[in-house]
Formats: structure tokens, C-alpha cells, sequence
């Protein structure tokens, strides 16, 4: 929902640039650079998207009949359109995550295969971080890391919202990314660039997903003006995810006063708060809000997401406009 500040509009215009699919764009690999440093990796490679980005990261990672364990709601299995199957065949294992969105480890070690004909190979561990605004704890992910690799395991992060949880962690991406071998990030979330994410990992598989990134049409060309934005994006709006997360938990509170919407605040951990009513409710609301340029996922549980467009007195002004529904 974000718009490309004025800042970030100039970086865009003002970029040199060349041919990416020749690797001959200076600002996308200034930003590859920047990203693969922050993450602590050897290489990282700028796509179009996140799907795409977790798209070349499983086939990179994952052959034909090789599988991959992942949480059934994470987005590597609900909400990419079955794209590493299709594309890939690739198998997917999906597991319930548990309700502070870790997978239980007792449950993955349940459904990895052993070495058998009958039997699909257990390749690739997923995980994501943060999983519908839930920050997963450094512990645990260190433990599913030691975990993958005493099963021979790979482990992949969809750090989509890796910012938002290295935002509440209080620590470095390094920190986080060091438990896994690929992780992807998302540019255009909350850090506010238009288009992009970035997939970090060593130089072999990064040498696979720009060949698939080639071949799912992810090759583009004077890139740089993208690019751009999301160097832009990393260097200006990393440090102030943190008005987001603390936007949330004003939002969430104010929302609670009213006794026909529910928020679990343990859930409220970053930027993102999940309203529950009913849906006729959240119907309504969802259609008065939006005349008031208030725009909400809705459902009988909404999504409110804080990002760099919302101030604290556009949270306020949320709030009034609550009121004056249920009034
Ligand atoms: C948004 C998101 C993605 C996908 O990013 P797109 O750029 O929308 O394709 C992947 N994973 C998570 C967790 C996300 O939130």
C-alpha cells in the first residue's frame, strides 16, 4: 500500500544504470551487495518479487521429486499458487505451525522421509520470520537450524518481514540469518520500495536462482531504477519500523474498547494487528473505513497493517473513525 517517497522517487531517477541480465547494472549490484553483507552472505540476487525470490530459492535448493517441509500457512506453501510444484516438482510437506508460528520440531522429524524408493526426498526445511506479524525467537531459530542440519537438511527463510523481526529481536540480520542458508526479503513491504526483494545465500545458490530467475522471466534489464529504491529503502526506512510496531500496539489497544472487535495483543508484535468479529461487522466497517481512504483486509478476522505512510495522528484518526461506525 505504500507510495515511493519523494526521496526515494529522486534516488530512482537519478540511478545509473545498465544491463542486469548481463550482471553489467551497477546500482543492482550495489544493492546485491548491500544485501548479501547485511545478511551475512556470500552473494544475493535482486527479483521482482518475494514469490519469486522463495520461487528460485526452493528450486535451487530442491530437485525434481525432492521435498520440502514447511509451515501449511506459510506463504512457501498457501500463498504462492503451488508455483514450486508446478514449476519445479518439487514436493511440499506442509505441517500446522504452532500459534506463535514456529513449526514443532517433534512434528517435522516426524514426516522427513527416509532414503526409500516409495518415498518423496526430504531436501529443504522452510521457514518464515516474521509469520503474520509474529516474531520467531532467535533460540528457536537456531534450534530448527541445528535440527535441519543433523537431518542433512538445507533451511530456507522467508524473511519477507525480516526487518519487522530484527526490529523486535533488538539485533542485527546476521543474527537471524545466520541460521539459515537462503533467506529472502521483501523490499516492498514496510520498507516501502516499490517492486523487489532480494534472495541472500552462498555463490552456488545464488548461481541457480539467476539461472531460474532467466527462466521464470525475472531477468530484467536497466533494473538499476528499482534497484535504487530498494538501496534507498535499506539505507532510510529500517530504523523507523519501529514507530510501525509501536502504531500497532497504540491501534490495537484503542480497538479493543470497543465490545464488538477482539485483538489478542499477545499477537500484536510488530506491525501488523488481527481484529476478530463478525462478518457482518467486518463488512460493513471494512466499506466505511474505506470511504474514509482507510483501507483494511477484510474478513471476520481483519488485517491492519502499519507502514511508512501511517503517522501516529492518521492512527488516531483510525481510531475516531471507529468510534463514529459503532456510534
Ligand atoms: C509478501 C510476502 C511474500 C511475497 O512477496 P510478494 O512480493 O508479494 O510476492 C512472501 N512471504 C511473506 C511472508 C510475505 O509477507
Amino acid at each position: 500500500m505504500t507510495q515511493p517517497t519523494e526521496g526515494m522517487r529522486k534516488v530512482m531517477a537519478a540511478a545509473a544504470v545498465g544491463d542486469d541480465v548481463f550482471q553489467d547494472d551497477p546500482t543492482v549490484r550495489k544493492l546485491e551487495d548491500m544485501a548479501a553483507e547485511m545478511a551475512g552472505k556470500a552473494d544475493a540476487l535482486f527479483v521482482p518479487s518475494g514469490t519469486m525470490s522463495n520461487l528460485v530459492a526452493l528450486l535451487s535448493h530442491c530437485q525434481r521429486g525432492e521435498e520440502y517441509i514447511v509451515g501449511q500457512g506459510y506463504h512457501t506453501y498457501w500463498y504462492e499458487a503451488g508455483g514450486a510444484p508446478v514449476l519445479g516438482s518439487i514436493v511440499p510437506q506442509p505441517i500446522m505451525a504452532e500459534l506463535d508460528g514456529t513449526l514443532d520440531l517433534a512434528k517435522v522429524e516426524a514426516v522427513i522421509k527416509k532414503d526409500d524408493y516409495h518415498f518423496a526426498r526430504t531436501k529443504l526445511l522452510c521457514l518464515e520470520n516474521t509469520h503474520n506479524g509474529k516474531v520467531i525467537p532467535l533460540d528457536y531459530m537456531q534450534k530448527a537450524y541445528d535440527f535441519a542440519k543433523s537431518k542433512g537438511l538445507s533451511v530456507h527463510l522467508d524473511g519477507a518481514r525480516a526487518f519487522n523481526a530484527i526490529t523486535e529481536l533488538g539485533c542485527d540480520l546476521k543474527d537471524l540469518t545466520q541460521y539459515a542458508d537462503s533467506v529472502s526479503i521483501c523490499l516492498s513491504k514496510g520498507l516501502g520500495a516499490p517492486v523487489g526483494s532480494v534472495l541472500c545465500a552462498d555463490k552456488e545458490i545464488i548461481k541457480w536462482a539467476r539461472r531460474w530467475r532467466k527462466m521464470v522471466g525475472g531477468g530484467m534489464r536497466q533494473s538499476g531504477v528499482l534497484a535504487a529504491a530498494g538501496i534507498y529503502a535499506l539505507e532510510n526506512h529500517v530504523d523507523r519500523l519501529a514507530f510501525d510496531h509501536a502504531n500497532a500496539k497504540v491501534l490495537a489497544k484503542r480497538l479493543q474498547e470497543f465490545p464488538k472487535l477482539s485483538v489478542n495483543m499477545d499477537l500484536v508484535q510488530t506491525n501488523m494487528l488481527f481484529v476478530k468479529t463478525d462478518l457482518e461487522t467486518a463488512e460493513k466497517l471494512t466499506d466505511f473505513l474505506k470511504q474514509h481512504d482507510i483501507i483494511i483486509l477484510p474478513g471476520e478476522t481483519m488485517r491492519w497493517v502499519m507502514h511508512l505512510d501511517v503517522s501516529s495522528s492518521d492512527v488516531k484518526f483510525v481510531a475516531q473513525k471507529v468510534q463514529e461506525f459503532f456510534a
